[in-house]
C-alpha cells in the first residue's frame, strides 16, 4: 500500500531474481495518505541502495524512484517508457558491468545478509525528509558506503563472562547463537546478520556480547568445554 513497505531486501530480491531494472513508484512527496510519509523513506532507501549497488559494481542507474499521483497517467506512461529504454540500453543485468552470475549472486548475497546492519547504522539518515531534488546527490557518499562496509562489526560472546541466562539465543532473529541450560553460548558466524541484538539484551552485569570491528573474531569455544560448573547453595553456604 505504501512505498514506505519497500526494504532494501525488497530491492536486492529483485536483482538477485534476475530483475534487469526495479523502479519504485510512490505517491508525490508530503501528500502522503499516512502520518508516516514512508515516502520520503522509501526515497532515502533507494538512494542509499543505489550507491551500495556501485560500491559491489552494478550500475546504479538500473534502479529508479519517482513520485506520482495517481491523476498523473501520462507523466507514469513516460516515466516508464524512458525507464524501460534506459535498461534496454544498460543491457542485461550482471554480464554488461562485466560480472559472472555466480560472482553477482555471491555480492548481492553478502549484501542482503547484511541489511539488518545497514539499517541500524544508517536509522537516522534513512529517517531524514529531503525536500529538494538537489540534495539527492550527495546524500550518501561513496566514502560513506566504503566506511560502512569496511567497519561491518563482529559479535562474539567471551566465554570467560557468559552466564547461560539464554536471552541472546531466545532474541536472536536468525537462531545464530548456540546454547543451552548451563552452557556457555556461542555464535555462529556464518548465520549472524549483525544485527546487534544480542549485544543490547545481555544482561550489563555478564556484559559477555563482544562488539569486534576490524579484527579477527576469536574461534568458538570447544563444545566439550561449554558446561559451566555452578557452586551448589550448600556447598556455598558451608
Ligand atoms: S548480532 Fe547477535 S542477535 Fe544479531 S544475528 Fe548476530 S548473533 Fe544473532
Ligand atoms: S545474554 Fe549474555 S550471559 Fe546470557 S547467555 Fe547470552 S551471552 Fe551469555
Amino acid at each position: 500500500m505504501c512505498s514506505g513497505r519497500v526494504d532494501l531486501k525488497f530491492i536486492l530480491r529483485a536483482f538477485s531474481n534476475g530483475m534487469d531494472g526495479v523502479f519504485i513508484g510512490g505517491c508525490r512527496l508530503g501528500e502522503c495518505n499516512y502520518v508516516t510519509h514512508g515516502n520520503y523513506h522509501a526515497l532515502n532507501m533507494a538512494l542509499l541502495c543505489r550507491k551500495i549497488m556501485e560500491h559491489i559494481g552494478l550500475n546504479p542507474e538500473r534502479l529508479r524512484i519517482e513520485f506520482i499521483s495517481s491523476a498523473d497517467g501520462i507523466l507514469f506512461a513516460e516515466i516508464m517508457n524512458d525507464f524501460s529504454k534506459k535498461i534496454k540500453e544498460l543491457g542485461p543485468f550482471g554480464s554488461s558491468e562485466g560480472i559472472d552470475k555466480d560472482e553477482l549472486n555471491s555480492r548481492i548475497q553478502e549484501v542482503t545478509k547484511l541489511v539488518p546492519y545497514i539499517k541500524i547504522a544508517k536509522k537516522e539518515k534513512l529517517e531524514l525528509r529531503l525536500e529538494n531534488k538537489e540534495e539527492y546527490e550527495g546524500f550518501f557518499t561513496s566514502d560513506e558506503i566504503d566506511e560502512l562496509f569496511r567497519e561491518v562489526p563482529s559479535y562474539y560472546i567471551n566465554p570467560e563472562k557468559c552466564q547461560a541466562c539464554m536471552i541472546c539465543s531466545r532474541r536472536c532473529p536468525v537462531e545464530a547463537i548456540a546454547g543451552g541450560k548451563n552452557l556457555i553460548h556461542v555464535i555462529d558466524q556464518e548465520k549472524c546478520i549483525k544485527c546487534g541484538t544480542c549485544f543490547e539484551v545481555c544482561p550489563p552485569r555478564f556484559g559477555a556480547v563482544q562488539r569486534i570491528s576490524a579484527e579477527p573474531v576469536p574461534p568458538p569455544i570447544p563444545e566439550e568445554k561449554r558446561m559451566i560448573a555452578r557452586k551448589s547453595k550448600k556447598k556455598e553456604a558451608a
